[in-house]
């Protein structure tokens, strides 16, 4: 049974590595650089394929052709020699369906030799195709059950890696999954294609403004994740984390991070050792960590790598969430990546860091320090914010989730409405272009843009602004609304696709306005002051916590979406079906399986929250607090007996109330209205069994008390 003393504290503050001593490896030593030590990528597959099928498929990879069997066989015994030689008995084709996780079926690399052995076999047919059943997968209605068949197609972009094991180990090959029929069945697909999309779009613009080199523009992300570790001990205690990541029950402890001593903190030393052991994992896998440091609620964490193309950047960032979780528990520790594990506690986010690239290494969203950088640099930025302002509402949607409607909107996260934060400088750049004229200009202002209107722009983003959900810091774009558990998958394939859209509809407008006018400058100037003027509404500077900003929001006609429910219609809204027909990304069909998905997952999760609520109120939190009321009447203490009376009565209520809302669910009227019901009804039950159960927690025993306190998981490292 869980508390009745403290006894379990002082267990879990006294801890040590997988319950030995901890190692003292010198990660400088040489040779003792892992990087990329699980994978293989470039360096590995050159040294083991044959030059000439080296080259070719070098070329192949170039050109985006499909591989030719020859070669893909012998990319798949280099492949499995490799493996093999690193301990793996089986592969997987590792791919990402709809849930926001990731799926593995392991086949073993051994077949029947015919004499009663086994052989080593892998061929290029198995590592270029899977057929996983995809009828345990979510596919939103795309796929009746006798349609069970699924594929899973290589990824030559995303090198294969090694997830090791302590009794073997695993080689994953990154692969696409999609329905025998084509309509893509996870996130990657529509990644890649929105990535195509944009590299297009952008490829095209530069030529116009006088880039001739580039062939290819990368999308790139350097995912911030946020999370909290708490003793093994106590999650295990915790019906309500086991069952949904966060805790159902808590009272707020005496001490919250109002000290703020824990922001930047020094890190305690077991984190600190689960840190250097999760990040020397991901080291192996290649997935490039940079930083890390304390979050601002207490047992709050971050870890952020160094950006990567969109796609790779994915699939490590899914790498991450897994390795963060399975090295805590190494540690005694559980990792939680719930968006609010813990009510009234800062909630966990992931920052998802965005630009563009082009192949000769270029960020396009630098604004850099000459002219003709400016000029690419404009033409980008405003393509951001018109793409930006245009689906605000899709963006919104596709941060949407049962954790997020904590989280976002709340006083601590971005709130639910979409706005850009540019910076001071930025902003009176883009005012004066807005304006077409500026009283701020400098005298000899470098900018060159046909119009001696424009400051210098600056070289690094200044000012910061956390409370807006989408910020240039710098030279890239920051979109700070994602959950802390969720795929960034989806997020920068909107991001692609509305960009592309937006960057295509300022070339067409280029392309007529240089028609009339000589130089470039002179042409793009009006091109970009209309777009910026159309689109202004997008941009906020101020505190987007404010009360005062959601009264400026609504004048100014930008979407408020508070909860999920609100949010998910607009991935079907028509704009987002044309951009994303238009750009071959997702046709109609996939975007209206991916929001059913979406929706089913809110109800989904919100019914496992409705049904652990009810349990643990009734079978943890009331005997707790009858068990108190008798003490009190034995004891003969009159004062109280009242006060734990009315409460234990209330509970019984509220869990009455609850229960009702549980069975309640509407079986018609669609996925939606089925989602609103479980926000208009199930969450208010909660929340009210909550609230008297909070209470209890003040005045039962501590002895008696079922349930960790937040004093304790927060607090005890
Ligand atoms: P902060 O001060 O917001 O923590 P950092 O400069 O440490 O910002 O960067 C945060 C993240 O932004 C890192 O993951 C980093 O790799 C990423 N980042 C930097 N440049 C780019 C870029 N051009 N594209 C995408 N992400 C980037
Ligand atoms: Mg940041």
């Amino acid at each position: 049974m869980a508390n009745g003393n403290r006894s379990q504290n002082v267990a879990a503050a006294r801890w040590s590595a997988d319950g030995s001593e901890l190692g003292r490896s010198d990660l400088t030593a040489p040779g003792a650089d892992v990087f990329g030590s699980k994978v293989f990528g470039p360096t590995v597959l050159k040294q083991r394929l044959p030059k000439q099928v080296h080259k070719k498929l070098l070329r192949t990879l170039e050109n985006g052709e499909a591989l030719d069997p020859t070669l893909a066989d012998a990319v798949a015994t280099a492949m499995r020699d490799w493996a093999m030689e690193n301990g793996c008995t089986h592969y997987t084709h590792w791919f990402q369906p709809l849930t926001g996780s990731t799926a593995e079926k392991h086949d073993s690399f051994y077949g029947p030799a015919g004499d009663g052995t086994a052989i080593a076999e892998f061929s290029g047919k198995e590592l270029i195709q899977g057929e996983p059943d995809a009828s345990s997968f979510p596919t939103g209605g795309l796929r009746a059950t006798f349609e069970a068949r699924g594929y899973t197609a290589w990824d030559p972009t995303s090198p294969a890696f090694i997830l090791d094991n302590p009794n073997g180990a695993l080689l994953c090959i990154p692969t696409a999954f999609a329905s025998w029929k084509g309509e893509a069945l996870d996130t990657k697909i529509p990644l890649l294609r929105s990535m195509d999309a944009l590299s297009r779009s952008a490829v095209a613009a530069l030529k116009l403004i006088g880039d001739l080199e580039t062939q290819r523009v990368f999308s790139t992300v350097g995912p911030e994740q946020e999370y909290f570790l708490i003793d093994e001990q106590y999650y295990f205690e915790r019906p309500d984390l086991v069952n949904t990541g966060r805790t159902l029950f808590g009272a707020k402890p005496p001490k919250g991070h109002e000290l703020d001593d824990h922001y930047f903190g020094s890190i305690p030393e077991r984190v600190l050792a689960c840190m250097m052991e999760t990040e020397l994992e991901l080291a192996k896998l290649g997935v490039p960590i940079k930083t890390r440091h304390n979050e601002v609620a207490p047992a709050q964490y971050e870890v952020a790598p160094i950006f990567e193309s969109s796609n790779v950047g994915a699939d490590h960032q899914q790498l991450t969430m897994q390795v963060l979780q399975n090295v805590a528990r190494r540690y005694g520790l559980v990792c939680l990546i719930h968006e609010k594990p813990f009510a009234g506690v800062n909630g966990s986010g992931k920052h998802n860091n965005w630009s563009v690239g082009t192949d000769g290494g270029e960020n396009l969203l630098n604004p850099g320090a000459t002219p003709h950088d400016n000029l690419q640099f404009l033409f980008f930025c405003t393509a951001v914010i018109q793409a930006v302002n245009k689906h605000q509402g899709l963006l919104r949607a596709t941060v949407a989730s049962v954790g997020q409607d904590h989280r976002l909107g709340a006083n601590e996260a971005p709130p639910a409405i979409i706005s850009i934060f540019l910076g001071g400088e930025l902003e009176r750049v883009f005012d004066a272009i807005a304006k077409g004229k500026t009283t701020r200009s400098k005298p000899g202002s470098f900018l060159g843009l046909g119009s001696d209107v424009l400051p210098p722009l600056p070289l690094d983003g200044g000012d910061r602004n956390r409370t807006s959900p989408f910020a240039f810091t710098g030279n890239k774009f920051e979109f700070r609304a994602p959950g802390s558990s969720q795929s960034i998958s989806f997020v920068n394939t909107v991001l692609n696709t509305i960009v592309a859209e937006a960057i295509d509809d300022l070339s067409a407008k280029l392309k007529k306005s240089l028609g009339s006018r000589r130089s470039i400058e002179a042409a793009l100037m009006p091109v970009l002051k209309n777009s910026v003027k159309e689109n202004e509404a997008i941009l906020f500077g101020g505190d987007g916590y404010s009360e005062a900003w959601h009264k400026e929001a609504e004048k100014r006609g930008l979407k408020n979406m508070r909860t999920t429910p609100d949010a998910l219609p607009e991935m079907i809204a028509p704009a987002t079906v044309k951009v994303f027909a238009k750009y071959k990304v997702l046709n109609k069909v996939e975007l209206q399986s991916r929001f059913e998905v979406a929706a089913e997952q809110y109800v989904t999760k919100l019914n496992i929250e409705g049904e652990t609520a009810a349990n643990m109120a009734r079978t943890l939190i009331l005997p707790a607090a009858t068990r108190h009321l008798a003490e009190l009447r034995a004891a003969e203490v009159p004062a109280l007996i009242e006060e734990t009376a009315v409460l234990v009565d209330e509970l019984v209520s509220a869990i009455r109330a609850l229960d009702k809302a549980n069975e309640g669910h509407p079986s018609r009227g669609g996925v939606i209205n089925h989602a609103k019901y479980m926000r208009d009804k199930v969450i208010p039950a909660m929340d009210a069994t909550r609230e008297v159960a909070d209470k209890l927690e003040g005045i039962v025993a501590d002895s008696l008390w079922p349930l960790p306190k937040y004093q304790e998981m927060l607090f005890i490292k």
